[in-house]
């Protein structure tokens, strides 16, 4: 492994600010070192269809060995805020940021293991399979880049998306999620002269929140409401109220049964509020959207991805932990949408979306070693 090219990789990246569909100049630094390895780049078209200002990046790489099966190895370049400006603080072993920032080793620590594994396997001359590298965009938004690339271009059925905290991790379930989004209507009455005229929309968005089962529901399961807007003055009964949330789970079932209980509060709250004015009689009303957020991810603990992971973590002498999340990731995507065989790999990113955010170099470069085992073992079993 050539560490200090890898820690330098790993700089540049984070220096340059690359927040979600504003990912154009490390596309172009990407581009540009992937080219000066002679290795060809394509740009999608998905930066135009989210409002970005660049799409997603493949670059495939032909097979050395004959026969190995193609894998795929994606991380994506965008990174929560705040990252105007990243200024990274090398101490020891140690890279964190000078506190005004979040470091954004998520997820360029998966960018720079993938670049340095790939460098590793071809000036070694190490027998691999076709690569098929993704660098995706806006993942942090809703795994937009993911979600607008096209699958069929590539030549992998398996892989690793490396977009996880902690290091010989690897995560094979995550949950589905339905994201909420429901309008209360009541009807609006001076609050002073004649409230019994009105519905309060708040009262009976309170109810139904009141009434709802929220926070963690189980092992597998989680809801929450996020966001709640509404209301023109306080003496003015409002008429309307916007809620948001979301609900994931681990099991399908489960998530449309929570989904369900959700609408249904703010259903059975609406449904107790009514009044007659000018004997004309209102009741409160509820418009409900769920739409799905991405499907689960569920990789059987068996399969030939976790089999190879595991191979190529105990090739450097560790030991691989398999585990489930209750978050998203574009392995969601990859797996839960399209079939693949993806799952998502610890790359040493530890205290995510924090301005406490850092990384250690061991484990960025145990990151990168495990890539070459990985593409090593593919290529002889
Ligand atoms: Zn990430």
């Amino acid at each position: 492994m050539n560490q200090s090219r890898l820690v330098d990789d790993f700089l540049s990246l984070v220096r340059i600010s690359s927040p979600s569909r504003r990912e154009a100049e490390v596309a172009r630094w990407l581009m540009g070192t992937l080219d000066r390895m002679g290795v060809r780049v394509d740009v999608d078209d998905a930066g135009e269809k989210i409002g970005g200002d660049t799409g997603n990046l493949l670059a495939q790489l032909p097979g050395t060995a004959p026969d190995a099966p193609p894998l795929l190895l994606c991380a994506h370049m965008d990174t929560v805020i705040p990252c105007e400006r990243i200024t990274p603080v090398r101490d020891g072993d140690v890279i964190r940021t000078d506190g005004t920032s979040v470091l954004g080793g998520d997820d360029k620590a998966g960018v720079a293991a993938i670049l340095e594994a790939v460098r590793i396997v071809r000036e070694r001359q190490i027998p691999h399979g076709p690569i098929d590298v993704l660098f995706t965009v806006c993942e942090e938004q809703g795994l937009f880049g993911a979600k607008h690339f096209d699958v069929g271009r590539l030549r992998a059925r398996r892989g690793v998306v490396l977009d996880c905290d902690g290091v010989d991790e690897l995560i094979v379930q995550g949950p589905a999620a339905n994201k909420l989004r429901v309008v209360v209507r009541g009807l609006e009455a001076h609050a002073g002269l004649a409230p019994e005229q009105g519905i309060s929309a708040i009262k009976v968005a309170g109810d139904a929140i009141a009434a709802m089962r929220l926070g963690r529901i189980d092992e597998e399961t989680t809801a929450n409401l996020g966001f709640i807007e509404g209301g023109l003055a306080i003496n003015i009964v409002p008429n309307e109220v916007t809620v948001r949330g979301e609900t994931r789970s681990r099991n399908d079932a489960k998530l449309r049964a929570q989904t369900r209980h959700m609408v249904e509060c703010f259903e059975q709250a609406a449904a107790r509020y009514r009044v007659t004015v000018e004997g004309r009689e209102h009741v409160a009303r509820v418009e409900s959207k769920v739409t799905q957020d991405y499907e689960g991810l569920n990789i059987p603990r068996d399969s030939g991805i976790v089999r190879l992971m595991r191979g190529a973590v105990e090739g450097r002498g560790r030991a691989l932990t398999v585990r489930a999340t209750g978050v998203g990731c574009d392995a969601n995507i990859f797996n839960g949408r399209h079939g693949l065989e993806i799952a998502n790999l610890g790359c040493g990113m530890r205290q995510i979306h924090t301005v406490n955010e850092w990384i250690a170099i061991t484990d960025l470069v145990a990151t990168a070693e495990t890539l070459v085992e990985a593409l090593r073992l593919n290529a002889v079993r």
